[in-house]
């Protein structure tokens, strides 16, 4: 495997970054993920977008244009022939003597690309069983809308989670009501029968695979109903799931212990899965 850490693609196990990278001392940087089919970079544009809007809210200087990260993008995914998988983005505001502000103008920031593949049997055979998750609080700060690298609350979360033995952890807030999981967006299709999936002036990650799939929701003549809803909600839900880059949508099947339904995927979520993957397929680039 390589990676292209400033300007060089390196062996992967020889890809290092400065010891006084602010992504190491400050977590200041962002990154995004691409999901990878068929060697081409799905919901691309949407990814892209977010990355720069991430930067800008950050005030982070763009390292390079749109064009020419594309091409590093994709030449990481070629170089680590990858077929199904993704790649990993990420920018920091660049290396200088550790001190909390800025460093002067002109500090070139870091960047580093990795891709790696995934087996897609795997997942579908994981999607096909579904995922428990584990409600925990979120503690986050409150920009969870920029895609920072500073993700220990979600690492501790999803820790949590695994050990409870669930999958994943769906983060709680103060009034009871799930935010998102540590890594996805969460929705349900609550015991009316409703779509639902928490708006985005809420605390979250404007997901590009929450939004892609409203698009599909609509064409398909369905509606979503973006609306926050609690632990309770869920638990009576008639399907729980999540979306992602790397996990597409994946049906949740128990939480915090019960079992939803019959614990077993449903079949709106099992089907806008298969509409996901075919619309992002066909248009990746
Ligand atoms: N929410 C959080 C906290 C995430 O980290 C992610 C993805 O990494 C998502 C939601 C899903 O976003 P996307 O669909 O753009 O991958």
């Amino acid at each position: 495997r390589v990676a292209y850490v400033n300007g060089v693609y390196r062996p992967h196990g020889q890809a290092v970054v400065h010891v006084e990278d602010r992504g190491f001392q400050f977590a200041d940087g962002v990154y995004e993920v691409w999901s990878v089919a068929d060697g081409r970079l799905a919901d691309f544009e949407g990814h892209m977008t977010r990355l720069f809007r991430s930067l800008g809210e950050l005030r982070i200087d763009p390292p390079m244009s749109r064009e020419a990260l594309t091409r590093v993008l994709r030449e990481t995914v070629r170089r680590n022939r990858v077929r199904d998988g993704i790649v990993y983005l990420q920018v920091t505001r660049g290396t200088a003597r550790r001190d909390h502000p800025f460093p002067p103008p002109g500090t070139p920031p870091s960047v580093v690309v990795t891709a790696k593949s995934m087996n897609f049997d795997a997942l579908e055979a994981k999607a096909a069983k579904g995922i428990t998750v584990l409600t925990q609080p979120d503690n986050r700060w409150g920009r969870c809308d920029i895609k920072t690298v500073g993700l220990l609350p979600n690492v501790l979360a999803k820790q949590a989670a695994l050990d409870a033995g669930a999958g994943d952890a769906w983060l709680v807030d103060e009034m009871g009501l799930i935010t998102e999981g540590t890594s996805n967006n969460a929705w349900i299709v609550d015991k009316d029968g409703a779509l639902r999936t928490r708006d985005i002036q809420a605390n979250i990650l404007r997901g590009i695979t929450r939004q892609t799939l409203m698009e599909i929701v609509k064409e398909e003549g369905l509606t979503v109903d973006e609306r926050p809803f609690s632990v309770e909600d869920a638990k009576q839900a008639r399907e729980p799931f999540v979306t992602s880059a790397s996990a597409f949508v994946l049906p949740v099947v128990g939480i915090d212990g019960a079992k939803i339904g019959d614990g077993k995927p449903g079949p709106l979520a099992k089907r806008l899965r298969d509409l996901y993957l075919d619309k992002t397929r066909d248009e990746a680039i």
